[in-house]
C-alpha cells in the first residue's frame, strides 16, 4: 500500500549508514558513544564493518590507511569534543600523507538552525579523493542521528565518482623526455603518490624502457619492486649526491629527502617534478619541468613520447622552439604547419615574423624568407631567418632556393613534410593504391609524393640539406645548421603523414559562430 509506505518512518543513524553504503565505504572505525552509537550500528546492519578502538587518534590512523590502500576514504567515527580533538591527529596526518579520510563527529543537537542535510556526504567523499587526497570531517548533529523522517522524503544521493583523470601539458612532456634522454646520471624518486596513483604497471615500463635507476621512497618501496636491477635503494645517498637529472613521481621534496638541497644534491641538480598538485609544483627548489597530472597518465603520456615515430608536429616545433636564437626571423606558410607552429614557436621581437597573412597566400615564404635575409644581412650581420614551410607551401616556390644559394643568404629552410596538404599516405598505403589503377584515378587530390626528397633541392644547389625522422637526427641537423653560418640549408623532416593538430576544445564555440 503506498500511502503506508509514505509513511514509513527511517532514523537518521540509518539514513547516514545507507549514505556511506552508497560511497562505498567499507570499514569504519572509532570509539562510540552519544550521539554516534547508532550510526555504528546502522551501519554494520548494512555490511559496513565497525572496528571499535581504544583511542580516536589510532582509529582515524586506521581509517586513513584504509584510503590509502582502496583509493575510497575510510571512515572514521567519533563523538564530539574530546573524540574530535583526538582525531585531530590523524586527520592532520592524511592531511600530510595526502591520503583520503572521512571523519564523522556527533556534535549537539541542533536549536533552530538547519542543516544542507546529508548532500554534505557526497561533497565530503568527493574533496577527500578529488586533487590532492585528503581529510574531511563531517560534523552531525545529535538530533540527526535520532530524527525519524519519512522514507519518501529522504533524497538519494549518488556515489561519488572516481576522480577524474587529469593529464600534464604536452610542451611539458617533451621537455621532460628530452631532459631526461640527455642526462648523464637519470634518477628516478618513486614516492607513495606513484603507490596511491596505481602506477606501478607504467612506471616500471618508463624505467625499463628509458633504463633509469630509480629510489623508492620509504612507502614507494614496491611500486617497482625492491629486487629490480634498476633499484638504486642500497646506494641511497650516493644516488641522490651525483644524479644530475631527478624525477620526482609523487614524492615532495621535503625533508624525507633533504629538501632537495645540496650538500645532499647537486647544486645544479635538475628536477622533474610529477604532481596532482599544483601547489606542491616549485617548492623549495626551481625545477626544470613541472608536469602537473596524474601520475599514471602523466607517465603513460612520457611512455608515448618516447616512442611516438614518426614525429608529429608538436614534437618537431618543440625541438625546434628549443634551439631557435631569440632574436631571429620566423617565416612560415602551410596549413597545419603555420597553425600549430604558431602556437609553439615563439617570437620575441615585433616585426620578426612572417607569414600567409591577411591573404592566406601559399608561395610567398620564400620570398619573404629573401627579403628578412636581406635586411638582416645589412641591418644585423649575425641574424638568422628560419623558415618552416609545409611540404605543399614549399612546393609553391621551391626554385627560389636557387636565389637563397646564389646570394648565400643566412636562411635555414624546414620543411615539415607529411606527404601532402593537410594530410598524406605512407608508403605502404601509396603502393597499394597504384597497383592496379591509375594514379590520376585514385590518388586523393591532398596527396603527394611520399618520401619526397626535399633536401636535395638544396643540394642542387650548393647548400646543405638533412633528410630527417627522428627527433634526435632533427636536433643534431638544426644544431648543424644553426653553427655553420657560411652556407644556407634545408631540413626534410618527415612526420607521421595522418598527423593533426589537437582536437579544438572549444567546438561549442565555433558552432555557435556558424
Ligand atoms: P613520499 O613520502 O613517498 O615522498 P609524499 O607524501 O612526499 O611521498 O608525496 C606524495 C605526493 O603525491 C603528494 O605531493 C601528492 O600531491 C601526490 N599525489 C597523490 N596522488 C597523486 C596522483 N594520483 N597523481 C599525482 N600525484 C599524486
Ligand atoms: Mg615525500
Amino acid at each position: 500500500n503506498f500511502a503506508e509506505r509514505s509513511e514509513e518512518q527511517v532514523s537518521g543513524a540509518k539514513v547516514i549508514a545507507q549514505a556511506l553504503k552508497t560511497q562505498d565505504v567499507e570499514y569504519v572505525f572509532g570509539i562510540v558513544g552519544i550521539p554516534v552509537t547508532e550510526i555504528a550500528i546502522a551501519a554494520q546492519q548494512l555490511g559496513i564493518k565497525y572496528i571499535g578502538m581504544r583511542n580516536e587518534q589510532a582509529a582515524c590512523y586506521a581509517a586513513s590507511a584504509i584510503g590509502y590502500l582502496t583509493g575510497r576514504p575510510g571512515v572514521c567515527l567519533v563523538v564530539s569534543g574530546p573524540g574530535l580533538i583526538h582525531a585531530l591527529g590523524g586527520m592532520a596526518n592524511a592531511n600530510m600523507n595526502c591520503w583520503p579520510l572521512l571523519v564523522i563527529g556527533g556534535s549537539p543537537e541542533r536549536n533552530q538552525e538547519t542543516m544542507g542535510a546529508f548532500q554534505e556526504f557526497p561533497q565530503a567523499v568527493r574533496s577527500s579523493i578529488y586533487g590532492r587526497p585528503g581529510a574531511c570531517y563531517v560534523d552531525i548533529p545529535a538530533d540527526f542521528v535520532n530524527l525519524q523522517v519519512n522514507v519518501s522524503s529522504i533524497k538519494h544521493v549518488e556515489r561519488c565518482m572516481s576522480p577524474p583523470i587529469s593529464m600534464a601539458e604536452t610542451s611539458a612532456v617533451c621537455t621532460a623526455a628530452s631532459v631526461i634522454k640527455n642526462a648523464k646520471q637519470p634518477l628516478l624518486i618513486i614516492g607513495k603518490g606513484a603507490a596511491y596513483a596505481h602506477a606501478e604497471e607504467s612506471i616500471q615500463k618508463l624505467v625499463e624502457q628509458y633504463k633509469l635507476p630509480f629510489l623508492p621512497t620509504p612507502m614507494g618501496k614496491g611500486v617497482v619492486p625492491d629486487n629490480h636491477p634498476y633499484c638504486v635503494g642500497a646506494a641511497r645517498s650516493r644516488a641522490l649526491q651525483f644524479a644530475d637529472v631527478i624525477v620526482l613521481f609523487g614524492a615532495r621534496l621535503n625533508w624525507i629527502l633533504h629538501f632537495g638541497l645540496p650538500p645532499r644534491y647537486q647544486p645544479d641538480v635538475k628536477f622533474i617534478q610529477v604532481d596532482i598538485c599544483a601547489e606542491e609544483l616549485g617548492n623549495n627548489v626551481k625545477p626544470a619541468v613541472t608536469l602537473l597530472g596524474d601520475i599514471n597518465a602523466v607517465t603513460k603520456q612520457e611512455l608515448a613520447s618516447k616512442k611516438s615515430l614518426p614525429m608529429n608536429y608538436y614534437t618537431v616545433f618543440y625541438h625546434v622552439q628549443e634551439q631557435l636564437p631569440r632574436d631571429c626571423f620566423v617565416v612560415s606558410e602551410g596549413a597545419n604547419t603555420m597553425d600549430i607552429g604558431r602556437t609553439v614557436i615563439q617570437n620575441y621581437l615585433p616585426r620578426h615574423r612572417l607569414d600567409a597573412g591577411t591573404f592566406g597566400t601559399m608561395g610567398v615564404g620564400l620570398g619573404f624568407a629573401i627579403a628578412a635575409a636581406m635586411v638582416a644581412k645589412d641591418r644585423s650581420p649575425g641574424q638568422r631567418v628560419i623558415c618552416v614551410e609545409g611540404d605543399s607551401a614549399f612546393g609553391f616556390s621551391g626554385m627560389e632556393v636557387e636565389t637563397i644559394c646564389r646570394y648565400n643568404l643566412p636562411i635555414i629552410l624546414l620543411v615539415v613534410n607529411n606527404n601532402g596538404i593537410y594530410q598524406g599516405f605512407d608508403t605502404d598505403t601509396w603502393k597499394e593504391m597504384l597497383k592496379f589503377q591509375d594514379a590520376a584515378s585514385v590518388v586523393p587530390p591532398m596527396c603527394l609524393l611520399p618520401n619526397s626528397h626535399y633536401e636535395q633541392v638544396m643540394t642542387a644547389f650548393g647548400g646543405k640539406g638533412y633528410f630527417v625522422q627522428t627527433p634526435e637526427e632533427l636536433q643534431k641537423s638544426l644544431r648543424q645548421s644553426l653553427a655553420d653560418t657560411a652556407k644556407p640549408s634545408l631540413i626534410n623532416i618527415m612526420i607521421e603523414p595522418q598527423a593533426t593538430r589537437k582536437t579544438q576544445d572549444f567546438h561549442w564555440l565555433t558552432r555557435s559562430n556558424m
